[in-house]
């Protein structure tokens, strides 16, 4: 097999705008735009790849914009002359070069896999083990507010054919179970309602708030509280159905969250992209486990990088995937891949399936 070496890494900036005014979590952490990093690789084969990583603002997990461009310039140097297509050198080089920031590498590792795909001539799903499902189940997620905000939130999502909803929750936990059943309410039979605090509730607060919502089908209960150890407290709690997300960072994570949760939300930015998003889900799907496949925010690039991994994950064990450049306003790829009646799919083109136009996007960084 002929080498082929990365021989040019840029990055490029853009900004992201939330599409429904403000996107607001608990602590008052609210949302309006997002700078967005793209890396596209370059090799001296004329292979190119494509990804990008956009933290949820500097204070959702340890992650930020400027934190993202950042490790990638201390990465880039480290990328050059690699084999893009062997995702293990890639990887290795990354650990070596830096630790942590898993964030930022996983624009690289992804970026890598769209090579890959397009060396290959095979959509990034077939990479992945092969794509299970012709189409999956999408969310949205709904901004903490007033009840009746909330509702409409749910009800204008649901006339564009969403039937799975994300509650932003963590404030007052009896406010928060009235928002939760006045949504429940609003929906029918098949919808599903995920409760999430985002870690947004201590303890006793996130043990009030199950009670509440205890004897409510269709409801499962996401991330109540900041750390592990309540979390598993407020398990032995309650029978809701319990998915976590922050906290599972790897595999190690995966296996202490295990006795908490039934399902997890999987981002591919918090576990460093594909490859390792890849080995979580490969084997809570042999524990048991359900999935919701996403990343923390990002537009079209993130987006298709979603839809392969949701695209080759068990039919029965995904929960749902959200595809977030229907969340933002701003596309670099035509608003590729595109959901269809609260579905998603993921590409059958080459790599990522999806080409971003970067004319339009500021150039942060060229290393070469
Ligand atoms: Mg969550």
């Amino acid at each position: 097999m002929p080498r082929v070496e990365i021989a040019r890494v840029t990055l490029f900036g853009y900004d992201l705008r939330y599409a429904h005014g403000a996107y607001v979590m608990s602590g008052g952490r609210t949302i309006t735009s997002l700078p967005s990093t793209v890396v596209r690789l370059e090799t001296d084969e004329g292979l190119t790849g494509f990804a990008e990583t956009c933290p949820l603002g500097p204070a959702y997990l340890p992650a930020h914009a400027a934190g993202a461009r950042a490790a990638l310039e201390e990465l880039a140097p480290s990328l050059l002359g690699l084999d893009p297509r062997n995702l293990n050198a890639v990887n290795d080089a990354m650990d070596a070069a830096l630790a942590g920031h898993g964030y930022a590498k996983a624009a690289v590792d992804i970026a890598c896999w769209d090579i890959l795909g397009n060396a290959a001539g095979l959509p990034v799903s077939t990479l992945l083990g092969g794509a299970r499902a012709d189409d999956f189940p999408l969310y949205v997620a709904i901004p903490l507010g007033p009840v009746d905000a909330m509702v409409a939130h749910v009800r204008a999502r649901r006339a564009e054919g969403i039937r799975r909803f994300q509650l932003k929750l963590g404030a007052d936990p009896r406010e928060d179970a009235a928002r939760t059943r006045a949504v429940l309410e609003a929906t029918e039979d098949g919808d599903v309602i995920v409760a999430d605090a985002n870690g947004g509730w201590r303890l006793q607060d996130a043990t009030i708030a199950a009670r509440a919502l205890e004897d409510l089908d269709r409801v499962l209960f996401e991330q109540p509280c900041p750390t592990l150890e309540e979390c598993l407290i407020v398990r032995e709690r309650t029978t809701l159905p319990m998915v976590l997300d922050e906290v599972v960072t790897d595999v190690g994570a995966l296996l202490r969250a295990r006795p908490a949760c039934d399902g997890v939300n999987l981002k591919l930015g918090r576990v460093g992209g594909l490859t390792k998003a890849k080995l979580i889900r490969d084997l809570g799907t042999e524990l048991g486990l359900r999935f919701t496949i996403e990343d923390s925010w990002g537009g079209d690039l993130t987006t298709a990088a979603v839809a392969h991994l949701a695209a080759s994950t068990k039919p029965g064990q995904l929960l749902m995937a959200s595809f977030m450049n229907d969340w933002t306003l701003d596309h670099i790829a035509g608003h590729e891949p595109r959901s269809r009646d609260g579905r998603g799919a993921a590409p059958t083109r080459p790599g990522l399936g999806v080409t971003p136009d970067v004319d339009a996007l500021d150039v942060l960084t060229i290393v070469e």
